[in-house]
């Protein structure tokens, strides 16, 4: 049996009771203890006094009041001329410090987590509860998950993510835009953040939101739903994975930004999945609906050098009087090992881009731990190939508006620029030629991918037409530690300032974007802080 979390010296009020307020203060302790499954529970004790409340965390929440005050609200129920009707308990809990509070709330969650797990757990001999651990933790190592959580709990990020109006912009047009598909709805906004897009689903007629975040960015967001009162009056904020908390009702809509960088970083994808498994009701819309990651070849010998020459340090004989050159090969490896994240011109493709689709609606959770994806270009120009260039785009598929959110280049930049997979070993290529290869991600516990790219295209030059030798180039890279290339001068121009040798190809990449531009009064201006994105 796990022992007892005490507090002594709290005060505890029953909102409902009008004697509410008679209470010295600091005159009780709130226990929270439990030896099995279903028994957690939170027992609020007056000094002196025999009886207690007895709180039963299975159907108990709490709620932050201030700076060290919670309100416990639990459901019970109570046998009326034999008939059982379910009410509400709200009890206030004053703790005396900020640190007590702090330990209360994280006791609570414990305990009730304990809870929840335990309904999966087996019970061991001596009475104990093996804790089963979620989908999310049997997946994501510890370690990773509180930097993780630790890093969107602070508002810098959250505001950076806001700041990007293209992405913000897009998501308040795509659902102002489908206010059907939000009037009177149930709606789950999954990994809210600062809240605010459980705001615009409100704004959009929403019945409710149901706010699920999993990091401590959940005080800032309650605060911000407060402070929206006519809007905050409708959403809910729940802290807790998707993975674990449970929520009243089914939703009809789901809305959410999971996408991190080449689209899968993060993982968060996977979580938005199993929200869809665990909260949307059967035919229910999920926004966004679909996403692409996108392909293609490019030629950029100004990037290949840079990398290159970031090695060259390593080839010093006498440093200090040492020689590196031993470290050389170790280091070129490791440079050419990092995607390469930022703006780049659209010129600089050699091939119309491809697509590989995902179906969010569709798509299995276990879909994503490996990804698997073909490749073939033809080339339009002879030129050297160093790499792969991706980049994403998702659909709302909204029953008014079909908008699109693409991070394209030449479209208006976003916070998740572009990614270059960089060759070691560039590839010759001529006009009309065909490249081949796959590019196959998978997942590790780290939150994140490796990249397997390999890319192949045949020999060129005298003898080529018998021989059919393929020159081909691997390379390993890890998607959890790019190269983010910001402080050089950005490369994007406005479309009508490019030349025009590839302008069938740019069509091609960004014409989505310039079917669906953004509604009138949306500004799609990117604040070009080099230091201030990371997704
Ligand atoms: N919806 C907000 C924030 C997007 S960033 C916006 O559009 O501005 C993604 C958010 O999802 C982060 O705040 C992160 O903490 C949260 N998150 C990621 N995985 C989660 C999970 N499994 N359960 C709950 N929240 C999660």
């Amino acid at each position: 049996m796990a022992s007892p979390d005490q507090f002594p010296n709290v005060s505890f009020a029953d909102v409902n009771a009008a004697a509410a307020a008679a209470q010295e203060p600091g005159g009780g302790t709130a226990v929270f203890s439990g030896d099995g499954a279903a028994a957690a529970r939170l027992r609020l004790a007056r000094t002196g006094a025999e009886q207690a409340v007895e709180i039963d965390l299975a159907v108990a929440q709490i709620f932050k009041l201030g700076r060290t005050e919670w309100l416990c609200v639990s459901g019970e129920t109570e046998a009326k001329s034999g008939v059982e009707e379910l009410f509400s308990r709200a009890i206030k809990v004053v703790l005396r410090t900020e640190a007590e509070s702090k330990a209360f709330s994280l006791a609570f969650q414990r305990w009730k987590q304990r809870m929840i797990s335990g309904k999966d757990g087996e019970p061991l001999e001596n009475g104990s509860i093996t804790v089963c651990k979620s989908k999310f933790d049997t997946k994501i190592e510890a370690s990773s998950a509180q930097m993780y959580f630790h890093y969107y709990g602070q508002l810098l990020h959250q505001q950076n993510m806001l700041q990007d109006f293209v992405r913000t912009g897009t998501y308040y047009a795509a659902v102002m835009e489908n206010r059907s598909d939000f009037e009177g709805r149930i709606v789950v906004d999954v990994g809210a953040g600062s809240g605010i897009l459980s705001l615009f689903a409100a704004q959009a007629g929403a019945k409710h939101v149901y706010a699920v975040e999993a990091s401590e960015m959940v005080e800032h967001a309650q605060r911000l739903i407060s402070g929206n009162p006519s809007l905050g009056q409708r959403i809910t904020i729940i802290k807790g994975k998707v993975e674990d908390v449970e929520l009243p009702v089914k939703a009809d809509i789901l809305i959410s930004e999971p996408m991190g960088t080449l689209l899968v970083n993060e993982r968060m994808l996977e979580s938005y999945v199993i929200a869809r498994d665990r909260f949307l009701a059967p035919g229910g819309k999920m926004f966004p609906t679909t996403g692409r990651i996108h392909m293609a070849p490019f030629s950029d010998e100004y990037l290949y050098v840079e990398m290159a020459n970031k090695a060259l340090f390593w080839q010093q004989h006498n440093f200090f009087g040492v020689d590196l050159t031993p470290l050389h090969g170790s280091a070129f490896d490791g440079y050419f090992s990092q995607p390469v994240v930022d703006a780049f011109d659209p010129r600089l493709l050699v091939s119309p881009p491809t697509y590989h689709p995902l179906d969010f609606t569709s798509l299995k959770e276990e879909d994503l731990y490996e990804i698997d994806i073909p490749l073939s270009f033809v080339s339009s120009v002879g030129t050297r190939v160093h790499g792969l260039a991706c980049w994403f785009d998702v659909l709302f598929d909204g029953s008014t508006v079909q908008r699109w959110l693409t991070t394209a280049p030449g479209s208006p930049t976003t916070h998740w620029y572009q990614l270059r997979c960089v060759l070691s070993q560039p590839l010759y290529v001529m006009a009309g030629q065909e490249i081949t290869g796959r590019l196959h991600l998978v997942a590790h516990s780290a939150q994140s991918y490796t990249i397997y790219l390999t890319m192949s295209a045949k020999m060129w030059g005298v003898g080529a037409e018998q021989g059919g030798i393929l020159q081909t180039s691997t390379a390993k890279l890890e998607l959890k530690e790019p190269y983010y290339r910001l402080s050089q001068p950005q490369p994007y121009m406005p479309q009508d300032q490019q030349q025009q040798p590839l302008s069938s190809l740019q069509a091609q990449v960004s014409g989505q974007q310039m079917q669906d531009g953004l509604s009138p009064g949306i500004t799609v201006e990117q604040e070009r802080d080099s230091a201030a994105f990371t997704r």
